[in-house]
């Protein structure tokens, strides 16, 4: 079954070949990619297109993922394809083959499109420019996590109905997290006011040029927010002891009651996953269904990973772009 386009995307557009990032997208093009992801959510499963008939995934995880690989085979499946998730663990990456040597291999099945986590910055794009298929970054290093950021809007834009205008606190561990880096170049791109907070081990380098508010305290950054977007530490980053302990890091830097009372009443509290429930975030705000919108993160993970395979598999051409 074939669907035609909701009237909100006429005149948008979507060409590029790859999804790397958000850094390359115009704000147009997130636009296009929130309805059409918009749309898929409110689609039961047997209702979508068949936009990916016949078409071939493949899923090449060199990092651990739970919900991120599920989301990409379900939102494929969804639209019709063949899935194959590749076990890197048992394949010849382990026995020294190098990245080319991969992508070379992969080319010689014929895959449309390919969906790569990797542990380093970079190797993603490397493999886009060796492949013959469309290439989606299921998360690569520090740098991006593209989808993520795009479930992550499209959440928020059903609650508060606008992402422009809105201000948004990224808390914890800013500097090893690729959710942040491409939330906080989602959000800044749709016209959001963006707020790091966190301890100085854990933040950027040099956040001057980011164009971003910078706190050090929950009880100052958290003042009126409308969004509360919480990170796991990602210890398996960290080189050294950057914080004591996940004890210590809640008592100065988790969410909990008395912190998020800081923000507006009606603020969304936000989390990736996966969770340190004591760690960065108090169990009860994490499952208090008013102000969390966690488990709805996931469920939008389908709707805009289907938006980014379909976008891809048909590449219309951008037509009246907004200018920005
Ligand atoms: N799942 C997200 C990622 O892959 C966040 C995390 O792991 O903490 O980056």
């Amino acid at each position: 079954m074939t669907q035609s386009f909701p009237p909100a995307t006429i005149g948008y557009g979507f060409s590029h070949a790859h999804l790397l990032g958000i850094d390359p997208l115009k704000p147009g093009e997130i636009a296009y990619l929130l309805d059409r992801a918009a749309y898929f959510a409110e689609l039961e499963p047997g209702e979508a297109p068949d936009a990916l008939a016949g078409s071939t995934v493949i899923n090449l995880f060199f990092e651990n993922s739970t919900r991120t690989r599920s989301s990409f085979e379900i939102a494929a499946q969804r639209l019709g394809a063949d899935v194959v998730n590749m076990d890197v663990a048992t394949s010849s990456v382990k026995k020294g083959e190098t990245l080319i040597d991969t992508a070379d291999t992969l080319n010689a099945m014929r895959p449309d499109f390919l969906v790569v986590r990797h542990g380093q910055a970079g190797a993603v794009k490397l493999l886009s420019r060796k492949l013959d298929a469309h290439v989606l970054n299921g998360g690569d290093g520090k740098h991006e996590h593209p989808t993520q950021a795009l479930a992550d809007a499209l959440t928020i834009r059903r609650h508060k109905g606008k992402i422009d205008g809105l201000t948004v606190a990224i808390c914890g561990d800013i500097r090893h997290s690729r959710v942040a880096r491409s939330n906080l170049l989602l959000l800044q791109k749709m016209g959001a006011r963006v707020r790091l907070i966190g301890p100085p081990t854990l933040l950027p380098n040099s956040y001057e040029a980011l164009g971003v508010e910078v706190y050090h305290r929950m009880d100052e950054g958290l003042r009126d927010v409308d969004i509360v977007m919480m990170l796991r530490l990602q210890v398996e980053r960290m080189a050294g002891t950057l914080i004591p302990s996940g004890r210590e890091f809640f008592r100065f830097y988790g969410l909990d009651r008395d912190r998020l009372a800081l923000a507006k009443p009606d603020a969304l509290v936000m989390h990736p996953g996966p969770m340190n429930r004591g760690v960065e975030i108090a169990s009860d705000i994490a499952d208090d269904l008013d102000q969390s919108v966690i488990r709805e993160q996931v469920e939008m993970g389908v709707a805009v990973r289907m938006a980014c395979f379909e976008a891809l598999a048909t590449r219309r051409a951008p037509t009246t772009l907004r200018a920005a």
